[in-house]
């Protein structure tokens, strides 16, 4: 048969547009071209060329998609997905499959929603469930498609035990799933509901009132990674690779020689790299140490909502968020904070790596005309912020700016 039609006959299991078909999909061995897949791609991108900006946005776009066309069909053995989600979780790091660095956060925490304290990235198992319930809506709202019409066919005769088992299979771990979600608290038959005029389905979690992937993923991920105590702060203004930073900052997560000499790593000396008079740990290198104090004495001049008495970053950051309550755009305060703490941090860096310290007033004006740049350059209405009017006020700089801009 397959000779006549000019066909190439294979044996199952084969592969079909790139994906396997036939194969066992509850077993591991099946899914190892979308684990390569992965490996290569981590390898290609080189993990250390990239900031920790650019590798949080590959892990979230790329390294969520790569599994998509698999995801959408098959479940995903546990193991695959720990595997998967190890080597995202490596990557972001800036680890390769070869080398090791140290993870700083729990993955559960990075992948959780910016809403429960996380970096929003999306867990890859809420990700294969919310694809293939998609299958179960579509089996609702799609009643006369020719697929469902296969499907109901093959799958209402398996039970007569006459449908292949490849067949059964598919469709009945894509059945599975609202089981597995009711197992987890998650009862399905409360976000699709019947329209009342009985004329098709709505989706309750979206305001388009039809369903997506993105907002069943949000629904599992809320359910299953555990709640942060904080909703994470991400400003608009500020590049991505600095709303991380400030996330680790926040939750002391940072690499300095306390935190490094906890998870094992061996230091030779514990002491501020900066004053060498005290160990170094977060708060103190942040504010108590003499440099930090000295540069906050100067912003305190400059702006006089500057929280420089704050002693730990917790508090800090709080006065921080104060006194953006108080200004027209709460974000300018917080701009100039990320500020403060990234230029910190990179002095600190330059002395420890480089053994080179800016003079105080070049650190002072460093932090100004950063929080300057990320203003004019990433907020809509930025573009004639002035340099000298930020110098004086920089709330009344952007409030000027932004008034002009919106005649
Ligand atoms: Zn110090």
């Amino acid at each position: 048969m397959a000779n006549k039609l000019d066909c190439k006959v294979e044996s199952i299991p084969f592969r079909y547009l790139g994906l396997p078909v036939g194969g066992n999909m509850k077993l591991a061995k099946f899914w190892q071209p979308l684990v390569e897949n992965f490996k290569s791609k981590l390898s290609d991108w080189k993990a250390h060329t990239l900031s920790i900006g650019g590798r949080y946005w590959l892990c979230r776009s790329v390294l969520g998609a790569l599994g998509t066309y698999w995801f959408s069909l098959y479940k995903a053995p546990k193991s695959v997905l720990k595997q998967l989600e190890g080597m995202r979780r490596k990557f972001l790091w800036g680890g390769t499959t070869e080398t090791k660095k140290i993870c700083w956060t729990s993955w559960d925490k990075v992948v959780r929603e910016k809403q429960s304290g996380g970096l929003g990235i999306g867990s890859l198992r809420a990700l294969n469930l919310a694809l293939l319930l998609k299958w179960r809506w579509r089996e609702k709202t799609e009643p006369n498609a020719t697929w469902n019409k296969v499907v109901k066919c093959c799958y209402g005769r398996a039970r007569s035990g006459s449908a292949s088992n490849y067949n059964r299979g598919v469709w009945n771990s894509i059945l599975g799933v609202e089981k597995e979600l009711l197992d987890m608290g998650i009862n399905m038959n409360n976000f699709w509901k019947p329209k009342e005029d009985g004329s098709g389905w709505i989706w309750e979690l979206d305001s388009s009132k039809e369903y997506t992937v993105k907002s069943m993923r949000k629904l599992i991920d809320g359910v299953m990674l555990p709640m942060a105590d904080a909703k994470t702060e991400w400003i608009r203004w500020v590049p991505s690779k600095c709303n991380i930073f400030l996330w680790r900052t926040l939750s002391n997560r940072l690499p300095t020689r306390d935190n490094l000499q906890k998870r094992g790593v061996e230091i030779p000396s514990m002491d501020c790299p900066i004053c060498h008079t005290e160990p170094e740990c977060l708060n103190h290198l942040m504010l108590s140490c003499s440099t930090a104090k000295t540069i906050s004495a100067h912003l305190a001049n400059w702006v006089n909502w500057w929280p420089r008495n704050a002693l730990v970053v917790d508090d800090f950051w709080e006065g921080i968020r104060d006194a953006g309550k108080q200004v027209s755009h709460e974000d300018i305060c917080k701009v100039i904070g990320v500020a403060f703490l990234n230029t910190i941090w990179n002095m600190r860096n330059s002395k420890v790596f480089n053994g080179v310290i800016s003079k105080d007033l070049e650190i002072v004006r460093c932090i100004q005309s950063v929080a300057f740049n990320w203003v004019r350059c990433r907020s809509k209405r930025g573009k004639s912020l002035s340099w000298e009017i930020w110098l004086c006020n920089p709330v009344m700089a952007v409030d000027s700016c932004f008034a002009l801009a919106s005649r």
